[in-house]
C-alpha cells in the first residue's frame, strides 16, 4: 500500500539547517526592532496608526510563519533525527524570545484600549474589531508590566514545573496486570492499549491495575492538583476575575449564558446517555456495562480494510458531495502532498492538522493503518484543513486564531458526513451497527463524560472556596459524584476507578483550566448543525461555509446568530440531543431486525 509522505519544501526558501538557523535569528531581530519602534508610542495613536501597527505585526508573522511551521513539522515527522531536534529547539527558543520582545507591546496596547475603548468601533479598524474587543476585555485583568514579568519568571520554576511533574511521574509508574495468564509490568502508554482489549477479563484487570497503582501515589497527585487549583483561584482573585471560570470564557470566546444553557441541556438529557449504555450492554451480551466496557469493541464487528486510494476517494467524495468548493480544497491537500500518513519509527503518534496561513493551506499528520478508524481520522483532519482553506482566504492573520469551541466545526461535521456515506455503502447490519456505535461512543464521551468532568472541576474550586480540605479522598469523592450522575444505574464501576482523575494530564495544565467544556460545546454544537443540515438540505451549506470562512473575526454567539441560531437558548442545544436520539433509534431498529 503506497501511503504518502508530505512535502514541506514549499514552506521555506532553503531546507539547509544553517540557513534556517540564521533565519530564526533574523526573526528574533525583526520582532525586537518592531517592538522597539512602537514602544512608548501606542498611547498617542489614532485609528490609522493603530491599524498600521497591527498590519505590520501580521505581515511579520506571515513572513516568518513558513520557517516556524517547517521546524515544528519536521520534528513531528521524525522526533529522533538530531537535525530535526536541533531545529525544533532553535525554533522554540526563538519563539520564546519573540514572545518576550512583544509582551510589553501587548500590555501597552491593553492599557490604551482601556483608556480609549471607543477606538475599537472606528471604521478604519473594522478588520480588527473583534480582535481588539477581546484584547480590551482581557486588558482590565492585566497587572503592571513589572508584576507580569515577575509572575512569568516565578511560574517558570513554580507552577509549570509542578504541571510537568504529573506526566513525568506517571510515565515512570509500572502497572502490574495479568494478560493471557501472565503477569506483566507495563508503562501507562502500554497499558492504555489494553483498555479496549476484546477480552472482558483483561479490560477489567487493566482498569483495576490503573486505579490501584494511582492510589499508591495519592499524596503526590492531590498535592499537585490542589496547588494548581489554588494557584489559579488566587491569580483570578488578584486579576479581579469574577470566577475561576471567567478567563477561560474569554479565551474560548463564549458567554457564561451560552455555557449555562449548554450544561443545563447536558444535565437534563443524561438519561439519553444511560439509555445508550444499556443498548451497548445488550450489544456486548451483558446485563450491565462495567466502566471497563464503555469502549469495548463489538463482537462480530467487521474488520474492513481500506487502501490509501480507497480512503482518499471516500474522504474526497464525502466533502465534494457536500459542497464542490470544499471538495476542491480536499483535493488540493492530496494533490500538493500536504499529508504525511506513513507509519515510521520516530514519528509523532496521533494525528493533527496545522494551518499555514501564508500558503492559505494546511498540513495533516496521521499514521495510516488501513482500518475504518484511520479513514475516520483522515476525514476529521481533512475537516480542519478545509476549514483552514476557507478562513485563510477571507481573514487577516489576527483573525485566524479560531477558538476551541469553533475549531472542531469542520472536523466533526466531516466525521458525520463520512458516517452518512458509510451507512449508505454498508452491506451488512453488523457494519451499520458499528458505524452508529462509533458515532454514539464519541458523542457520549464528549457531551456527557467530558461535560460532567467540567462539573467535577467546578466542584474543586467550590470546595476550596468553602475552606474545605482538598485531599486525595475528597477529590476522589467529587470525581465519583460527577461520574455517578453520568452512569446512573446503567454502569457498574470499580471502587478503585475513583482515582481515575489522577491520570488525566489536562487536570494539571497550569495555563489551561476547564479543558473539557469546549469539547462538549463543539460536539453538541456540530450535532445541532447537522440536525439543521438534515432539515434544510442544500440550503444549509452556504451558511455553514460562512461560519468556516469567518475564522476568529466574530464571537461564537455572533457567528451562530448569523446562521439563525441562539446558542444562549437551551432550544438550540436540544436539537443536538434530538439528533443523537435519532442515531440511537436507528441503532435499536437495526438490532431488532
Ligand atoms: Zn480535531
Amino acid at each position: 500500500m503506497t501511503v504518502p509522505q508530505w512535502n514541506l519544501s514549499e514552506l521555506v526558501e532553503s531546507t539547509e539547517p544553517q540557513y534556517l538557523k540564521t533565519e530564526l535569528k533574523n526573526m528574533v531581530d525583526s520582532y525586537q526592532k518592531f517592538a522597539d519602534n512602537y514602544r512608548g508610542r501606542i498611547s498617542e495613536f489614532d485609528a490609522g496608526e493603530l491599524r498600521d501597527m497591527l498590519e505590520g505585526r501580521d505581515e511579520l508573522a506571515l513572513h516568518y510563519e513558513g520557517i516556524r511551521e517547517y521546524c515544528s513539522l519536521i520534528f513531528s515527522a521524525d522526533m529522533i533525527d538530531p537535525t530535526s531536534n536541533e531545529l525544533n529547539n532553535a525554533h522554540i527558543r526563538a519563539s520564546t524570545e519573540v514572545g518576550k520582545a512583544m509582551a510589553a507591546l501587548g500590555i501597552e496596547l491593553a492599557q490604551f484600549l482601556m483608556k480609549s475603548p471607543e477606538i475599537i468601533d472606528d471604521p478604519e479598524l473594522a478588520d480588527y474589531r473583534h480582535y481588539l474587543e477581546k484584547q480590551a476585555r482581557a486588558a482590565s485583568h492585566l497587572l503592571s508590566e513589572d508584576e507580569e514579568k515577575i509572575i512569568m519568571t516565578k511560574d517558570q520554576n513554580g507552577i509549570h514545573v509542578l504541571s510537568r511533574l504529573q506526566s513525568k511521574w506517571l510515565s515512570t509508574r509500572s502497572f502490574e496486570v495479568e494478560i493471557d495468564g501472565q503477569t506483566r509490568s507495563l508503562s501507562i502508554g502500554e497499558i492504555y492499549a489494553y483498555m479496549h482489549d476484546p477480552e472482558r477479563m483483561t479490560r477489567r484487570a487493566v482498569y483495576e491495575s490503573i486505579g490501584h497503582t494511582l492510589k499508591q501515589d495519592e499524596i503526590l497527585w492531590s498535592d499537585i492538583l490542589r496547588t494548581i487549583v489554588a494557584d489559579h483561584a488566587a491569580m483570578c482573585e488578584l486579576r479581579d476575575y469574577s470566577s475561576p471560570l471567567e478567563p477561560t470564557l474569554l479565551a474560548n470566546d463564549v458567554s457564561i449564558e451560552a455555557l449555562d444553557s449548554l450544561m443545563k441541556v447536558v444535565q437534563d438529557n443524561v438519561e439519553l446517555c444511560q439509555k445508550f449504555f444499556r443498548v451497548r450492554a445488550q450489544l456486548l451480551g451483558l446485563n450491565r456495562l462495567g466502566n471497563w466496557d464503555l469502549r469495548a469493541p463489538l463482537p462480530n464487528a467487521p474488520d474492513n480494510r481500506y487502501t490509501w486510494q480507497e480512503a482518499k476517494e471516500l474522504v474526497f467524495s464525502t466533502y465534494h458531495d457536500f459542497d464542490h468548493e470544499l471538495g476542491k480544497w480536499a483535493n488540493d491537500v492530496f494533490e500538493r502532498d500536504r499529508i504525511d500518513a506513513q507509519i515510521r519509527r520516530g514519528k509523532r503518534t496521533g494525528a493533527f492538522c496545522s494551518t499555514w496561513v501564508a500558503g492559505r493551506s494546511a498540513f495533516i499528520l496521521q499514521s495510516y493503518n488501513g482500518r475504518l478508524n484511520d479513514v475516520n481520522t483522515l476525514a476529521h483532519e481533512m475537516g480542519h484543513a478545509v476549514h483552514a482553506y476557507m478562513y485563510t482566504r477571507e481573514q487577516n492573520y489576527s483573525n485566524c486564531r479560531v477558538s476551541l469551541c469553533i475549531a472542531e466545526c469542520g472536523s466533526l461535521m466531516g466525521e458525520l458526513l463520512l458516517a452518512d456515506r458509510l451507512m449508505q455503502q454498508a452491506t451488512s447490519n453488523e457494519e451499520r451497527k458499528s458505524i452508529l456505535v462509533k458515532i454514539l461512543d464519541g458523542f457520549t464521551l464528549a457531551v456527557f463524560q467530558e461535560g460532567f468532568r467540567f462539573i467535577f472541576e467546578s466542584s474543586l474550586y467550590n470546595t476550596l472556596e468553602m475552606g474545605e480540605e482538598l485531599d486525595g479522598a475528597k477529590i476522589s469523592e467529587l470525581w465519583r459524584l460527577a461520574q455517578d450522575r453520568v452512569y446512573g444505574d446503567a454502569v457498574d464501576w470499580l471502587d478503585n476507578s475513583e482515582w481515575d482523575w489522577a491520570r488525566f494530564p489536562h487536570h494539571y495544565f497550569a495555563g489551561t483550566r476547564f479543558y473539557n467544556y469546549p469539547y462538549t460545546f463543539a460536539q453538541l454544537f456540530v450535532f445541532s448543525l447537522y440536525h439543521m443540515y438534515k432539515e434544510q438540505g442544500a440550503k444549509f451549506v452556504p451558511a455553514f461555509k460562512k461560519l468556516l470562512s469567518a475564522g476568529s473575526s466574530r464571537s461564537t454567539a455572533e457567528l451562530a446568530n448569523e446562521l439563525g441560531m441562539d446558542i444562549e437558548s437551551p432550544d438550540f442545544w436540544q436539537k443536538g440531543m434530538e439528533q443523537a436520539k435519532k442515531f440511537l433509534v436507528e441503532l435499536e431498529s437495526i438490532m431488532n431486525q
